[in-house]
């Protein structure tokens, strides 16, 4: 069987893998570098398997009025994007629904719930163990107020099996205690886990690929090829790709190649930055979240990186130098004493973000051959190792022993 992966971010990466070690004839397609090209080049390395609530939940929607005034805000939507963004901000919160929540959160829990154990398996089986840390990860709060805010997801994770540990300043210090004094309570996450190099991981994924005898080609598909109701394929720019099965992988962009066949997927991208510092003087663990700046400090290969920032402006416009300039402040904040000298350029990417916060995963119903896997949103990097574990037997023809229907397109008809 000839299955056509389009997009080598670490989604369609994990998944040519998986699919080329059942014994599938692979090829994945993609104009950049395997792993280069998209969220999966940058992210915060967060492994986080228990993360089941939903962005649109009741208590970030109260939030979100002020934040589209305040230009410091985690989240940002500049005015000349307030149109374009207004459906989907629409569909964002209505999925604030009890009902919906909780179906997003089953979904989550189905697909993330062996995150960690299924990266540490892949990266075994790329020869690369050492790119999975398995430390937790600490979100850090002010005082009780702001933990207030978040408890509802704590009681939501809990539900799901989840180990959720309140920590005082003493349990802080234990962990990580170069965390700044304004800092008092801390959650922690024991069965979360990070990254060390995403962009060394998405590597060694193509690398293991090829090795296998998987094909990796640099190509930009325009279009997908459909005959009698079959895809057959897609039309790249140097090439047309013939394949027996297509997977759609393209993160951000995977709305756009689908339009032209009638699907209409409010897939939006949520534009994160992040700098790197390789002499930050500090010493972490583990991710660090300080939860009124909702970004993220993790401890990578040679540098501490700090990654976050909400910008809802589109796939086309050019990265906002102001907005990344943030994540200093942020930073400053919880790591006062942090150093910046020698700091990576600001890396911009896009989260392709579904309104439930469930990707969409699965058979397209309408077309034979056709599979979907994006819009991983904020936790594409953790659900990436699933995902593949899901969908590689399923193109198979194989059991595939899960459930589709939660993941499915159609839910937006
Ligand atoms: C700042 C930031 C921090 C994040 N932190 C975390 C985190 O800590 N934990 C976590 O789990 N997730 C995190 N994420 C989210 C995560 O990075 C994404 O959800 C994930 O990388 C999506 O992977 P993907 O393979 O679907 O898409 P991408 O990595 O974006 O890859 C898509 C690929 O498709 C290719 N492509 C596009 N159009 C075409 C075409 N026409 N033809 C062929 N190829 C095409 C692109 O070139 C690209 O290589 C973060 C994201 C950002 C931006």
């Amino acid at each position: 069987m000839k299955v056509l992966v389009i997009g080598a971010g670490l989604v369609g990466l994990a998944l040519a893998f998986r699919l080329r070690q059942q014994g599938a004839e692979v090829a994945v397609v993609d104009p950049e570098p395997p792993g280069e090209g998209g969220a999966s080049f940058g992210n915060a390395g967060a492994i986080s398997s228990t993360s089941v609530v939903p962005l649109a939940m009741p208590g970030l929607l109260k939030q979100v009025p002020r934040m589209l005034l305040d230009p410091a805000a985690p989240l940002h939507i500049p005015a000349r994007y307030w149109l374009r963004a207004a459906p989907w901000l629409l569909r964002f919160v209505a999925a604030a629904r009890p009902a919906t929540v909780a179906r997003a959160a089953a979904a989550l829990d189905q697909l993330q719930k062996l995150a960690l154990e299924q990266h540490l398996a892949l990266a075994r089986d790329i020869g690369a163990p050492e790119l999975i840390a398995t430390n937790g990860n600490l979100y850090v709060y002010r005082d009780e107020a702001q933990l207030a805010k978040d408890k509802a997801g704590f009681e939501l994770r809990r539900s799901y099996g989840a180990r959720v540990e309140i920590l005082d300043r003493a349990g802080i210090d234990a962990l990580e205690p170069q965390i700044g004094p304004a800092y008092r309570i801390g959650v922690f996450f024991p069965d979360h886990g990070h990254c060390a190099s995403p962009a060394r991981y998405g590597r060694a994924v193509a690398e293991a690929l090829l090795r296998a005898g998987g094909e990796i080609r640099r190509d930009r598909i325009r279009a997908l090829t459909v005959e009698g109701g079959r895809v057959t394929g897609a039309q790249g720019e140097a090439q047309h790709h013939a394949a027996d099965e297509v997977v759609v992988a393209a993160g951000a962009w995977s709305a756009r190649l689908l339009a032209p066949l009638g699907y209409r997927i409010p897939l939006e991208t949520q534009r994160g930055y992040h700098v790197n510092l390789p002499a930050s003087g500090l010493s972490l663990s583990r991710p660090i979240t300080p939860a009124d700046r909702k970004v993220f400090i993790t401890p990578m290969e040679g540098a501490v990186r700090v990654a976050g920032t909400v910008e809802i402006a589109g796939l086309d416009a050019a990265p906002n130098e102001a907005r990344a300039r943030l994540l200093y402040d942020d930073l400053a904040a919880i790591f006062p004493e942090a150093r910046t000298e020698g700091a990576s350029g600001f890396w911009m990417g896009h989260r392709p973000c579904l309104p439930d916060s469930v990707p969409v995963i699965g058979p397209a119903r309408r077309i034979g051959g056709l599979w979907f896997a994006f819009g991983h949103g904020h936790l594409g990097l953790t659900g990436s190792a699933p995902t593949a574990q899901m969908l590689a037997p399923a193109i198979l023809g194989r059991p595939a022993n899960q459930e589709f229907t939660p993941f499915a397109a159609e839910r937006f008809a």
